[in-house]
């Protein structure tokens, strides 16, 4: 059913609290903001804390002021994945108790050995699940989808059919097995990201019909980079977007989605600008490439971009 008649469409922000927001977590954050309010859709944001190592205090909190700040505001309760611990262990028993996973005492080093692919080596050999990683079987492996933004997307046979982890031997969830069941969970209808998630969403997609649920549309939108094949990092445009003045990054973050904002957006409130944001969102417009470099101009108060 086309989502804009029957207002069931549910998109997601679903950060990482490992920074605050930059440039580049602002434009995933845009797109699948205005994605969803332009099909009068539910936003909801999930903080996706499982990786507690990476996790860095306080994060979290300033991520939701920000988004607040920049006229971005969500529907319903955030979500922590910290807090879900018990729901993903139980829906790996699921998969456990249909005999779809399995453990795997292959090291880092030996898989990097092998050429960096794990080549499913531990499949049949039933070692006992105690203090190992746990992979599932891909039995039928998915190697392509289609994407909104991008179209047909391939991916490579070798990442496609590699059985992949759900669970570390460290005992944290993989973010593969969590993001999906955050997403069945919260009912999500939309998703829309960066690219640099492209080849996992292969993964993700298989995952969903393991569960027996209907896969999301998935939209990537290009990914912000400092230099061909670098994401932004704390050294470039990585620094956290200004809190005090959402306009300027606003602007130029429509004009990285290729919205053609007009300059004088900048003089708008930042609810009047997130306004006509969202009645001129036109996902076709995005550009339909992986990345986009940044380059900064010293002389403007914008970036400029190239597109790659
Ligand atoms: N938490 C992931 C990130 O910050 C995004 C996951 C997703 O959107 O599926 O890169």
């Amino acid at each position: 059913m086309n989502s804009l008649l029957s207002g069931a469409y549910r998109g997601r922000f679903a950060p990482s609290p490992s920074g605050p927001l930059h440039f580049g977590s602002l434009i995933a954050a845009l797109a699948s903001f205005l994605d969803a309010k332009s099909q009068f859709g539910k936003w909801l944001v999930r903080i996706e804390d499982i990786d507690t190592p990476r996790s860095v205090k306080g994060a979290s909190d300033l991520i939701l002021k920000t988004l607040d700040a920049y006229g971005m505001n969500w529907d319903e309760e955030v979500c922590y994945q910290s807090k879900q611990l018990e729901f993903y262990q139980h829906h790996l028993e699921v998969l456990l108790n249909e005999n779809q996973l399995y453990a795997c005492q292959c090291t880092r080093k030996q898989i990097k050995a092998l050429g960096g692919t794990y080549n499913n080596t531990c499949r049949d050999i039933n070692l006992p699940l105690e203090n190992q990683t746990i992979r599932i079987k891909q039995n039928h492996p998915v190697n392509q989808f289609n994407d909104t933004i991008q179209g047909k997307v391939l991916i490579s046979q070798s990442f496609a059919t590699e059985d992949y982890i759900l669970k570390r031997r460290d005992g944290l969830f993989a973010y593969q097995l969590v993001v999906v069941l955050d997403d069945i969970n919260q009912d999500i209808t939309h998703i829309v990201r960066g690219a640099d998630l492209l080849e996992p969403t292969v993964r993700q997609i298989y995952l969903f019909d393991k569960f027996n649920k209907n896969v999301p549309n998935f939209a990537h939108v290009p990914l912000a980079v400092a230099e061909p094949g670098f994401k932004l990092s704390k050294q470039n445009y990585a620094q956290a977007i200004d809190i005090t003045k959402p306009q300027l990054a606003l602007y130029d973050a429509l004009r990285f989605l290729g919205q053609n904002p007009p300059f004088d957006l900048l003089n708008l409130k930042v609810d009047e600008l997130i306004r006509w944001a969202v009645s001129n969102w036109n996902i076709t417009s995005v550009p339909k490439v992986n990345e986009i470099q940044l380059v900064k101009d010293e002389n403007s108060p914008q970036c400029q971009f190239l597109a790659l």
